[in-house]
Formats: structure tokens, sequence, C-alpha cells
């Protein structure tokens, strides 16, 4: 998995409801907690009156379940990129619920009767329609059960690095196979199934066929309120039960048919529910974008910073050298490279011991970054005790004088160096090399000079600084 692979999967995991989610304050409980005690109050208000009567409002049904079926498609679109990158099986097991929901909703539609034609399409028989809304509410919650007890294992990552699409597609055509399945049976096995509804009204055996899904529905908050640790997605989602138990209670079991007040808060409320998620997940996904930039600037800060000394690194280093001189090659600007080591470092690691050879390091660093200009000015740790510093639009003259600038600011720090055979305290020595318009020389000859002319500095008694002619 690549760094910003995972990294995206790392702050997915931290947000939505991955294998070992983080868990939920206590503030961000209230907000479901209030949704799902709404959901009981409207069901206690509206449960006396559940069976008045209303007028039929033909625009209802396609409205309510166009509404429903876009939430459910999105909500599983968005559940899918997340089980992608969190490689997480419940998060899969939770997106193809959604994607049935959204399927079976749609042939619910379809087969409603006087919306497309007067009996409904897919030839649909009288109680085909009420047998799919029964499938459809009582399926969910088990992809629901499957997501929780997904949520609770150990070792619920999808194998491999990625999900393909293969397996993505096979799941997406099983869904989609499934929720077909269950409308055939609905519709050409009408016939099979208990009766359940006489010229728009529940029959008896109704109430069994609800209770059970009702029962489903109370299993599925259970093994939700059960698991060990909650995410918000968790949280959401024992609301959205919550709502599916009342939406049940309110349009199957406390009603008396279609059209009356039951059938309409019921679902009313139902598509309230099918929200409740996607506003979670697109609330998340904005904070996850947001989260994302700015671990994506610290990657870029930390891939491009010594991590013991703070300055720039070679590898910033090798650009910003490559950036300034395409750009004199294109301007004919001057650039100057000063190569810095540190004198006699071997001897200060042997007396002081490494930690103190580390804290100078950092000390020389910082000294070296204060020394030059702000912005233009680039310095790095080359490697080991060995800095450069880069300076753009700087002649030779310039470069020399800012190395002089640089011996004596470290010398001025006069940290001591006792296992110095020459000098009392730490110095640096200095090669200078400068590229001029006329010459046409290799952007790695700059280097090489540069090195030489420290070779120069060190040769002629360390401590000093020295230049190098660049040679075509
Ligand atoms: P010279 O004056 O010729 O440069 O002598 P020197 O002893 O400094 O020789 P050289 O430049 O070859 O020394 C490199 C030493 O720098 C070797 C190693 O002990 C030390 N060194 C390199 N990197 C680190 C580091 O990250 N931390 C510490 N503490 N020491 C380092
Ligand atoms: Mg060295
Ligand atoms: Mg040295």
């Amino acid at each position: 998995m690549t760094a910003e692979h995972s990294l995206i999967s790392e702050l997915v995991d931290e947000h939505a409801g991955s294998p070992h989610p983080h868990s939920v304050n206590r503030r961000s409980r209230l907000l479901p907690a209030a949704v799902a005690l709404l959901s009981l109050l409207v069901v206690l208000i509206a449960a006396p009156f559940a069976k008045v009567p209303l007028p039929q409002v033909p625009a209802f049904i396609p409205v309510y379940e166009s509404a429903l079926i876009l939430n459910d498609l999105i909500t599983s679109v968005l559940l899918f990129g997340q089980c992608v990158i969190a490689r997480s099986r419940a998060l899969g097991a939770l997106a193809s619920g959604y994607l049935y929901t959204s399927a079976i909703a749609l042939l619910h539609m379809l087969s409603f009767p006087g919306l497309f034609s007067p009996t409904g399409l897919l030839n649909a028989g009288p109680q085909s329609t009420a047998w799919i809304y029964i499938f459809w509410h009582a399926g969910f919650p088990f992809f629901v059960i499957a997501y929780a007890l997904l949520n609770d294992r150990r070792q619920a990552r999808i194998k491999g690095n990625i999900v393909g699409a293969g397996k993505l597609m096979f799941v997406v055509g099983a869904m989609l196979c499934l929720a077909a399945g269950m409308a055939a049976l609905a519709t050409a096995g009408e016939h099979l199934l208990p009766e359940i509804m006489r010229n728009n009204h529940y029959t008896p055996t109704m109430r069994w066929v609800a209770g059970s899904t009702w029962g489903i529905c109370l299993l599925a908050l259970a093994v939700l309120y059960r698991q060990r640790r909650r995410s918000p997605i968790d949280l959401w989602l024992m609301v959205v039960q919550c709502a599916w138990i009342c939406d049940v209670a309110l349009s199957v079991v406390f009603n008396g048919g279609r059209y009356d007040l039951g059938f309409y808060v019921g679902r009313i409320y139902g598509m309230c529910a099918a929200s409740f998620v996607l506003l979670l997940l697109l609330v998340e996904n904005t904070f996850l974008h947001s989260r994302l930039a700015a671990a994506l600037d610290e990657l870029k800060r930390l891939a491009t910073t010594d991590p013991l000394t703070g300055v720039a690194n070679r590898r910033a280093f090798d650009a910003a050298l490559t950036t300034h001189w395409q750009r004199t090659l294109h301007d004919g600007s001057t650039l100057s490279l000063l190569m810095i080591d540190i004198d006699f470092f071997k001897h200060f690691n042997d007396h002081y011991g490494h930690v103190e050879g580390d804290r100078c390091l950092l000390l020389v660093a910082e000294c070296l970054a204060r020394t030059v200009r702000g912005t233009s000015d680039l310095v790095a740790r080359y490697g080991g005790e060995e800095f450069v510093v880069l300076l753009p639009e700087t002649d030779a003259a310039s470069a020399a004088h800012v190395g002089k600038r640089m011996c004596d600011a470290v010398a001025a720090l006069a940290i001591p160096n006792a296992g110095s055979p020459h000098m009392p305290h730490v110095t640096i020595s200095v090669g200078v090399a400068t590229r001029v318009v006329e010459i046409g020389a290799e952007m790695m000859d700059l280097t090489k000079a540069a090195d030489h002319a420290l070779y120069l500095a060190k040769a002629a008694g360390r401590g000093r600084v020295e230049e190098a002619g660049l040679t075509a």
C-alpha cells in the first residue's frame, strides 16, 4: 500500500465504521439519542390515529420513493468507497445493504398499483407490492446484523492490497440479483406466499408478517447495541433501525392499509431515516478532505526536512538545485553553492559522545539557517556533518562573503571541541563554487567544484573559505 493510500485508510478508519474505530465521545452521542427519542415520540403520538384514512395523493409514492432510491444509492456508493479504502468487510456488507434497498425500492415503486399502470408493472398481483415492501424492510436489517458482527471481529479486513473492480462488480451484481429475485417471488410467485393484502387493506396474516419484520429490526438494533466500541456510523445506524421500527410499526402494524395516517407518517419517517447515514457520510467526507489536505502538507514537510536538524534534507536540496540550475540556463543568472563540513567532528564525537554530537549538528544547522537570506537561499543537510547552501543570483565574491560570515557565526557559537588537535572550539570549512553565464558546465560540476573547494579549505588549515573555478 502506498504512503498516501495508507494515510487515507487511517483517516477513514478514524472516522468511519472500520473494524476497530475510535469510540465516540458523550457529546457526539447526544444528537443520535435525541433523534431516536423523537422517533419513539412520533410513533406514540401517531399510533392512536394510524388508522385515520387520508386522501389518496398519487404523487406521494413516486416522490417519496425516488428520493429514497437516490438516497440509498448515494449512501451505498459512498460506503463502497470507504470499504475499498479501509478494506473493511463490515462496510462492504453495509454498502451492499443500501444497494439492495435502493434496488428493491425501485422495484416496489414500479409494482405499486396506480403509478405506472392501474395494477402496477412487473405483472404485479394484488399483494405483490406489499410483499416487496416486506422483503425490503426485513432484508435491510440482515445486512446491518452482518455489518455489526463483522465489525466486532478482529480479522475483518478484506485480503490483498486493493479491493479489485471484479470483486465489487460481483457484489453489485449479487445485490441486484437478490433484489430482482425477491421481487420475482413477490410477483410471479405471489400465489406461494400467504395473503397479506386484500382490497388495499391488510389481512390478519399481515400482523404476523409485520411482527416478524419488526422483530428482525429489533434484533439488528440489539446486535448494534452490544458492539464493544461504537463509531459514529454505528450510532446513526442504531437511529436508522429505530426509525425503521417506527416506520414498520406505523405503516404496517398500527395502521389499517394504504393511504391512512400511519401509512403516510411511517413512510415519511422512513425516508428521513434513510438520510441519516447519508448526511453523516457527507459531513465526514468534508472533514476527511480537510484532514487529508493537512496530512498531505505534513507528509510533504516530513519528506523534505532533515529530522535531526530541521533544515532541508538532501531530497529537497536536489530538487531546488535542479530548479535553480534550469533557471540559470534559461535567464543566464548566476548561482552559487557552498559546501560546508564541520572540522574534526570525529574527535568531537569521540570526546563528547554522539548525543552531544547530534546537539552540535543542530546548533550549527540553526546558525547557518540564521545567516542566509530568508526565502531565496536554501540551507540543507547534505549528509553526516556536511551541509550545503544554495545561493541563487549570487556571484562568487558575495558567496565567499556569505561563507566567511558562516565561518565567523559558527566560531562565535564557541562550542568547545576539546578533542580537536588544532582548534579549541567547533569550526567549519567552506568550499564555494559559482556558475557564471559564459561557462557551459553540467549541474553536477557545480557540486563537484564546491566539494573540491572544500578540500582546498581543509588542506589550507580548516576554519576558512576557499573558492573553486568552474570549468566547462
Ligand atoms: P575533517 O575536519 O577532515 O572534516 O574531520 P572530521 O573528523 O570531521 O572528518 P569527517 O568529516 O570525515 O567526519 C565525519 C564524522 O561525522 C564521522 C561521524 O562520526 C560524524 N557524524 C556524521 N553524521 C553524524 C550524525 O548524524 N551525528 C553525529 N553525532 N555524528 C555524525
Ligand atoms: Mg565530513
Ligand atoms: Mg568533518
